[in-house]
């Protein structure tokens, strides 16, 4: 079993180990975030909803900051990082 996401055992977004629950990133591919980034990753994604962004996002292979974010920007290219 070679596959990043299980083999993975620290959150790619704030570098905590795992404990029981591992969850998959929206934003980032193949990404194996902690609960309480993916609680993040919820709130982000309720404020772009708001914002009239839907699925855009998903994949783009960055977290968005919804502080920032431009929806006419979307197509720009995604090498932002948080
Ligand atoms: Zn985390």
């Amino acid at each position: 079993m070679n596959d990043p996401f299980f083999t993975k055992n620290k959150c790619d977004h704030c570098g905590q180990p795992f404990g029981a629950i591992r969850m998959a990133s929206w934003f980032l591919d193949n990404s194996p975030i902690c609960q309480k980034c993916d609680n993040k990753e919820s709130e982000i994604k309720r404020r772009l909803r708001n914002m009239g962004i839907h699925d855009a996002m998903e994949g783009c292979g960055y977290i968005p900051n919804p502080d920032e974010i431009q929806v006419h920007a979307l197509n720009a290219p995604a090498n932002k990082k948080v």
